[in-house]
């Protein structure tokens, strides 16, 4: 495994360019593109909105928030040395930890010298007659480079509800994905979460402990599962570490980059007694054991879904006193793991307390917003503080929000508008020079994984163009067809296309994006770096280098 090492010399940048490579988002992707880039020599600038990096775990600073990956699955694993020094203290770390991990990678690394915060990328454009894209910040000043790095994050465009008056309230507001950096306090106040997605049952379960009065807002319920987090012992630290190439390795093995792997069994082939013994200790296993290492047919087949979604139902009645508020938990238009899964630690618990009311806005819609609270069809509500833990404009929102003008003007919003189409989740052909990490359509699960992967297949793409003294590639259209069709057929015969949800692309927050589509690739993880490998073992004939 490589360590840090300094960068290589090399001959200087092109002339009149400001960089090699310009690279959007200061997280996991754009941290470890920078790394690698600078490896082969390049000259490169970082440019982030924030003012400090981590990405995800620099923005998301609500109270409750932390992984749902095992922490030792997630950090980078490139680096022997960042794996020893680093201990992590809780199974499933909250963000400050990740926060303060990114921040020593960042320092080692010596990573910050080349990365400018502060800067919102507005617009990037691509000049074809000098074959370099250019790029606008929000404060007017403009960059040029060959290459554009877009490391700009899936689920990092925070979306607010669609009603009117959201910006009336008077009262403290804040959006899970942009929480402030003081401490807010929820003691004595009555405080509203809006959103019961991954996010909000984290939030909620952490403020319904001081908050004097809570009301949460619920469009739609899901399939939470118990987290079972805890804290990591010194002896159990040192265990991981030794066993870091056996976590790697397995990491690489399953679908999804995660520890948990499917069951081979199917779930009408054990015994009634079997099935439920096996679905009791998933039940109590930590992290995402139920929905990633669940019987074989529990995501595909209608019998097992329901059955499955029949067991944690069960569960959801017993942890939740009163019969009606356990109903309206009780997701009814989606079976388990269709959506993405919530992992709680005390959530349902939450719904017996006298102060926590929980109010069906699909019941009882929102209105508006008032300058005092919340109006829906039935009542007014007056709250001191209001949560919006109202997700993301996911996989392409923070694409979207940049101007991005590829060859002949073409405008990348305007084409995914008619197709979501990509090479690989990394290209799109007439957008050349452009690399996506983490883009539409590229594997997903335990992200880092798949970002070390990226990462590393466009670093040895742009080190093949320099050694070839090439300066353009484009993904071929017959490429971006096939991949495209690739992912189309991984998608069938899943139950989860056939739900709203932002896997399928619906946010009702978001102008436009009402439709389901085909919006990841569902496909696994091995077979997805098979496909990358062999385009570059065959020379990125798929693409077009010039
Ligand atoms: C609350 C939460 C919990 C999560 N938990 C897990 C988990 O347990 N396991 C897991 O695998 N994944 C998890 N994820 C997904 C997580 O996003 C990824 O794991 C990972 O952090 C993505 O890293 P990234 O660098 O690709 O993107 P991000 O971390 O989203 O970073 C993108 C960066 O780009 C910047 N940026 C965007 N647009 C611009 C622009 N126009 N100009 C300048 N800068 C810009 C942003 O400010 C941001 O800093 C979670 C996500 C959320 C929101």
């Amino acid at each position: 495994m490589p360590t840090p090492s300094a960068p290589r010399a090399r001959p200087e940048t092109p002339r009149g360019l400001d960089f090699d490579t310009i690279v959007i988002g200061a997280g996991i992707s754009g941290l470890y593109q920078l790394y690698r880039l600078r490896e082969i020599g390049q000259k490169v600038r970082v440019f982030e909105a924030g003012t400090g990096v981590g990405g995800t775990w620099y923005w998301n600073r609500y109270p409750g928030c932390r992984f749902d990956s095992e922490s030792y699955s997630y950090g980078y694993s490139f680096s022997q040395e960042l794996l020893d020094e680093w201990d992590w203290t809780e199974h499933f770390a909250p963000q400050p930890e990740t926060e303060r991990y990114l921040n020593h990678v960042a320092d080692k690394l010596d990573l910050r010298r080349d990365i400018r915060f502060r800067s919102r990328v507005t617009a990037a454009t691509w000049d074809e007659d000098r074959q370099v894209w250019e790029i606008a910040l929000e404060d007017g000043a403009r960059y040029s480079a060959r290459y554009l790095v877009t490391a700009v994050g899936a689920l990092s465009a925070p979306t607010l509800p669609r009603i009117p008056g959201v910006e009336d309230f008077r009262g403290e507001a804040y959006h899970t994905a942009l929480w402030p950096k003081h401490p807010v306090s929820f003691a004595g106040k009555r405080v509203a979460v809006i959103g019961t997605g991954a996010t909000g049952v984290q939030a909620i379960t952490e403020i319904a402990k001081t908050a004097g009065r809570l009301t949460v807002f619920q469009r739609r319920p899901n399939w939470c599962t118990p987290l079972h987090n805890r804290p990591i012992t010194p002896a159990e630290m040192a265990e991981i570490r030794r066993g870091y190439p056996e976590i790697f390795e397995r990491c690489r093995e399953t679908a999804a980059c995660f520890l948990h792997t499917t069951d081979p069994r199917g779930t009408f082939e054990v015994s009634p007694e079997e099935r439920q013994a096996f679905w009791e200790m998933l039940y109590s296993s930590p992290g995402f054991a139920i929905w990633l290492g669940n019987f074989r047919d529990v995501l595909i087949d209608r019998e097992a879904n329901a059955l499955f979604s029949a067991f944690v139902a069960d569960k959801i009645r017993q942890r939740v006193k009163d019969p009606r508020v356990a109903e309206l938990l009780i997701p009814k238009d989606h079976g388990f793991g269709t959506r993405r899964v919530p992992q709680e630690s005390g959530y349902y618990e939450v719904y017996n307390q006298s102060d926590v009311e929980l109010v069906s806005i699909l019941d009882t819609p929102l209105e508006r917003m008032t300058p005092t609270g919340i109006r829906t069809t039935e009542r007014e509500f007056d709250f001191d503080l209001i949560v919006f833990a109202t997700g993301f404009d996911a996989i392409t929102g923070s694409l979207d929000r940049i101007d991005v003008r590829g060859a002949g003007g073409q405008r990348l919003k305007e084409r995914w508008r008619a197709r979501l189409e990509t090479f690989i989740g990394v290209m799109v052909d007439g957008f050349p020079n452009l690399f996506m990490v983490m883009g539409p359509h590229t594997a997903l699960g335990n992200i880092p994984r798949s970002i070390e992967y990226n990462v590393e297949w466009i670093r040895d793409l742009l080190a093949h163009l320099e050694r070839h003294g090439l300066r353009v590639a484009d993904a071929r259209r017959d490429a971006v067809d096939e991949w495209t069709a690739f992912v189309k057929k991984k998608g069938e015969g899943l139950l989860a296309n056939e739900v709203d949800s932002w896997m399928t692309g619906v946010n009702q927050n978001v102008e436009g994006k009402n439709v389901r589509i085909i919006a990841r690739y569902s496909g696994t993880a091995p077979e997805y770096r098979e496909w990358c490998d062999r385009v570059a073992a065959n020379g990125y004939r798929k693409l077009t280098l010039a």
